[in-house]
């Protein structure tokens, strides 16, 4: 038995969670003092996570857990896990060596090829002070002194709390001079960095907007929120993270760069992500430096499938997947470069680093930017322009779903154009499955995403039903095989109906072009398997069988985890599209009834 213990103590030196703590959330109007009652052994709060009935809590008693777990009361209750930067790659420094300013700028650039940062910057909209987008990095912290950040003025300041008074929690958000964000690790206002992977990470997201290694910086476009959780070690709290993504929706971030994560699954940590996506933001996180497939070993938060989230891969200059780098058809979506990274560090110093770490802050600062050109956009809307506008490559097929690797130039263009986006983002919720919430049960109604669903669930009023709300079009045809057995009805009136439609798939720039073979049911079905990918626009033209009149919707193709397959949803399918296909189905329908 202790040859078994130490030998796991040796495979893995860290822990997985904080000894005898525990997040739990419990359903609303339930006190957290009643819980005291409840327990076995000893009880101790150690503050509230989220305003939404979230607390950290220590138990003595292990058994304590099982029994919250049941609890009437308890909405769920986790341990509290440990969180950390993503593990060197092989080959890395072990000690960084820091390169001085005038090393740097004699020496370097700002390159990122492929990338085409710098083509991008002949294309922004020019410096407005008042349009500066906020990235939060939830990190080691930032080196708040160093000479690329302070003199670009890039480092987000609370505009509430700079008013010199100290002592007081100004704009009541419940940190006490939070001038330049927080330390959620040490629960202080200094989120100085201690480790330099923050910093690092700092340096790459306002990177993406001017060249940090020349000696004269310009003001930044971007501004990077400093919020700290993970220790001098690299590690943290689960129950830190969430307070820190809280902090940075509930404090104007725009985008929140994630260069950390662990292997162990947090509803508390999935919910916190649902939460930024409820408010608009963008969750740029690293998918991973462990070699492995995140769609079958998850890494979270990168695997956690809520809308707001964009999971990044590592690609080197060559447009390869970086040897380290995770990767995932599914759950991973775009590469960007990871490998030998010089960004700022400890002084004012420079250093070399390679990871998904590197990654992401590249994509959440050219998030910001493409933000800036249109500050209308929901993060989700940026989103999808990231994913649209990826150069596709081979190499890279199979490891994120969009086969790509961002490029500045086309995102800045998507977003100062006219390219289609989906007009708002679409419904989620988080299930208790494990929170890979279904299409189903993301339904929302009109405007919502749940097509199956509002197909499904909308029995009971006729012919009309299937096309009332919500087209479908499913490869491979699982739901096609559900509706039929729920509508048994209303598929005989359809069935026989043909309609010939132009299926144009876009996927970074190739188009397929594939046919619609039969409308029935409220349903499409093609049987062009290949033409789908997860993450792709599609444009559907659908012609009146009788020549008079043709219609034009976008959608997405997502994966129903529920029912393993893939569909379109068609978010902005409004009520006048179907009624125009109504209208073209009506006569048919009467006479087949
Ligand atoms: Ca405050």
């Amino acid at each position: 038995m202790y040859l078994v213990i130490s030998f796991a103590m040796a495979q893995s030196p860290q822990l997985e969670a904080v000894p005898g703590e525990y997040i739990i959330k419990l359903k609303s109007q339930r006190s957290v003092h009643t819980l005291q009652s409840k327990v076995v052994g000893g009880l101790s709060l150690k503050g509230q996570v989220s305003s939404t009935g979230v607390y950290q809590v220590k138990l003595s008693n292990p058994q304590d857990f099982q029994s919250l777990s049941q609890d009437p009361d308890v909405e769920y209750i986790e341990p509290n896990y440990i969180l950390s930067k993503p593990v060197q790659p092989e080959g890395a420094q072990s000690e960084p060596e820091a390169l001085s300013e005038s090393a740097m700028s004699a020496s370097f650039s700002q390159n990122y090829a492929p990338v085409q940062v710098v083509q991008s910057w002949d294309q922004y909209s020019a410096f407005n002070i008042n349009n500066r987008p906020v990235v939060a990095v939830i990190d080691t912290g930032v080196n708040l002194t160093h000479a690329a950040l302070v003199q670009s003025d890039a480092i987000w300041k609370n505009p509430s709390e700079l008013n010199g008074i100290s002592g007081i929690d100004d704009d009541q958000n419940g940190y006490v001079d939070d001038i330049n964000g927080w330390n959620f690790s040490a629960n202080s206002n200094s989120p100085q960095d201690d480790e330099g992977h923050g910093s690092h990470v700092a340096g790459i997201v306002i990177g993406a907007g001017f060249d940090i290694f020349a000696s004269s910086r310009p003001q930044s476009k971007i501004q990077v929120m400093a919020l700290k959780f993970l220790d001098a070690n690299g590690s943290g709290r689960t129950s830190d993270a969430i307070r820190a993504i809280y902090y940075a929706v509930d404090n104007g971030a725009q985008v929140i760069n994630c260069s950390w994560g662990g292997g162990s699954y947090s509803r508390s940590l999935l919910d916190a992500l649902a939460y930024a996506y409820s408010r608009e933001v963008l969750v740029v996180t690293a998918a991973g430096n462990n070699s492995s497939n995140n769609d079958v070993s998850p890494m979270y938060p990168a695997s956690y499938d809520v809308p707001a989230n964009l999971a990044v891969a590592a690609s080197t200059d060559s447009d390869n997947l970086a040897s380290f780098s995770n990767y995932g058809a599914n759950l991973v979506q775009v590469a960007a470069p990871g490998l030998y990274i010089y960004s700022t560090y400890f002084g004012n110093t420079y250093t070399l680093m390679s990871g998904t770490s590197m990654a992401a802050p590249f994509v959440a600062g050219i998030a910001a930017l493409a933000w800036r050109e249109s500050p209308q956009l929901t993060g989700y809307q940026i989103k999808e322009l990231i994913i649209s506008s990826v150069n596709v490559r081979s190499s890279l097929s199979g490891k994120v779903s969009t086969n790509g690797r961002v490029n500045a130039n086309s995102l800045v263009s998507f977003a100062k154009g006219s390219t289609a986006v989906l007009a708002s983002q679409p419904e989620y919720k988080v299930t208790s499955d494990r929170g890979l919430a279904s299409i189903e049960e993301a339904a929302g109604g009109a405007g919502g995403c749940g097509l199956v669903r509002a197909l499904n669930g909308s029995s009971g009023s006729g012919p009309m039903i299937p096309l009332g709300a919500f087209l479908v079009l499913l490869v491979p045809v699982a739901v096609w095989y559900t509706m039929k057995s729920r509508l048994p009805q209303s598929r005989r009136k359809f069935e026989r109906f043909q309609v010939k439609s132009d299926v144009r798939i876009n996927m970074g720039g190739r188009e397929v072009v594939g046919q619609v073979q039969t409308l029935s049911m409220g349903g499409l079905s093609f049987s062009a398997d290949d033409l789908i990918e997860k993450g792709s626009l599609v444009t559907m033209k659908i012609s009146n069988p009788t020549g008079e009149g043709e219609i034009e919707v976008q959608g997405r193709i997502v994966w129903s985890e529920e029912k393993k397959s893939y569909g379109v949803q068609f978010q902005d399918a409004s009520q006048s599209v179907s009624q125009k296909i109504l209208s073209w189905t009506k006569n048919l329908a009467k006479g087949s009834a």
